[in-house]
């Protein structure tokens, strides 16, 4: 993203991070927790919220967990140790399956005898991915990328032998858990936070807003410096995610313009209705390389990386940038605009329709 386009976003904070281990107030009961990633994304942000059970028992709901990791582990003791002005964690609220947010729900929930709060969907997909290969890596993966033209047979060997790829942050899932739905109200402490589900980055991800507060937690679905990755993977095919996730982050500019976003990578922001929008853009601007590289000849979703992505690409990148490139043609095949065609090499190619 151009630098003109972050710069009109407003980030309260300055430049001030929260160390590892630490915790920055951000409202009222509000506090900011940074832990490290062993990606090229190395970091994610997680929510201290202050909370009291059904008996009165005051302590700190966690909203996301971070990667299953010793490194994410003793920064937890850190802050539990430091920022939780001695009490205790009454439960564990994750936004989404992915990795660096389920990650170490299961060590959470059991160091703290307490609930996972999660939405169904995401719960169960988590539970297979944690059992199986799903779409991170192994062999339908790797099938998977190569019908949409990824022939490196380096990159390929590489997928296929990342079977176990989510299991190694994804260690277990809570075997119980309850369950968040759009529109549900959760009283957390003195405040009440609103469940916003969003689709087309996780199965069904929960972002929690606070009317009182003006702060809504947007875990992946709202960034300020990245476009949320939407991807097409292997357990499902044929999806068309871009549409889903695009009509999710046009429902919260119903939010009010002056929220306080609080998102998992890249520094809290005001600002909500300007990203949506710049979002937006990114992506027909997206539809428009996509369906002008496709006018010019027939492209896979390989021959579109270099398009769509100026940059060299690590394989946790590629796999990534080859999931959202399926992810923009399935858009425009869904609006009539791409014509899908299997051609001899056995690689699927779109065509313009002429539509
Ligand atoms: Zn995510």
């Amino acid at each position: 993203m151009a630098n003109a386009e972050e710069q009109k976003l407003h980030y309260p904070f300055g430049d001030e991070l929260p160390a590892p281990g630490a915790a920055l107030e951000v409202a009222p009961g509000v506090r900011w927790v940074r832990m490290p990633l062993p990606f090229a994304l190395d970091h994610i942000h997680l929510w201290l919220l202050r909370d009291r059970d059904g008996d009165g028992r005051e302590g700190w709901a966690i909203v996301d967990c971070g990667v299953a990791d010793d490194a994410t582990r003793t920064a937890w003791e850190q802050v539990f140790a430091r920022h939780l002005d001695g009490l205790p964690v009454l439960r564990v609220i994750v936004t989404h399956m992915h990795p660096d947010h389920i990650g170490n729900a299961a060590w959470l929930c059991e160091r703290w005898n307490c609930r996972l709060w999660i939405s169904a969907t995401d719960w169960n997909a988590a539970r297979i991915a944690s059992q199986s290969t799903t779409g991170f890596g192994g062999e339908h993966a790797a099938a998977f990328f190569r019908m949409h033209g990824l022939v490196d047979p380096q990159a390929i060997a590489k997928v296929r032998a990342r079977g176990g790829y989510y299991a190694s942050m994804v260690p277990e899932v809570p075997r119980q858990f309850r369950r968040l739905m759009d529109g549900q109200v959760l009283r957390i402490g003195d405040h009440a936070w609103r469940c916003i589900a969003g689709y087309g980055h996780a199965p069904e991800h929960i972002a929690l807003h606070c009317e009182a507060l003006g702060v809504l937690v947007s875990g992946d679905m709202v960034l300020p410096r990245i476009s949320t990755n939407v991807s097409v993977i292997d357990i499902e095919p044929e999806a068309d995610p871009l549409p889903l996730y695009l009509a999710s982050i046009e429902r919260m500019r119903a939010l009010p313009a002056g929220t306080l976003v609080l998102p998992s990578h890249g520094r809290p922001f005001t600002g909500l209705h300007e990203r949506i929008a710049q979002l937006l853009r990114h992506h027909e601007e997206r539809f428009a390389d996509t369906l002008a590289a496709c006018r010019a000849r027939p492209c896979s979703a390989a021959d579109l990386l270099p398009v769509l992505f100026r940059r060299a690409l690590d394989l946790h990148q590629t796999t990534f940038a080859m999931g959202e490139a399926i992810a923009h043609l399935h858009a425009l095949a869904g609006r009539g605009l791409l014509r899908a065609r299997t051609d001899a090499d056995g690689v699927r190619r779109f065509e313009a329709t002429g539509a």
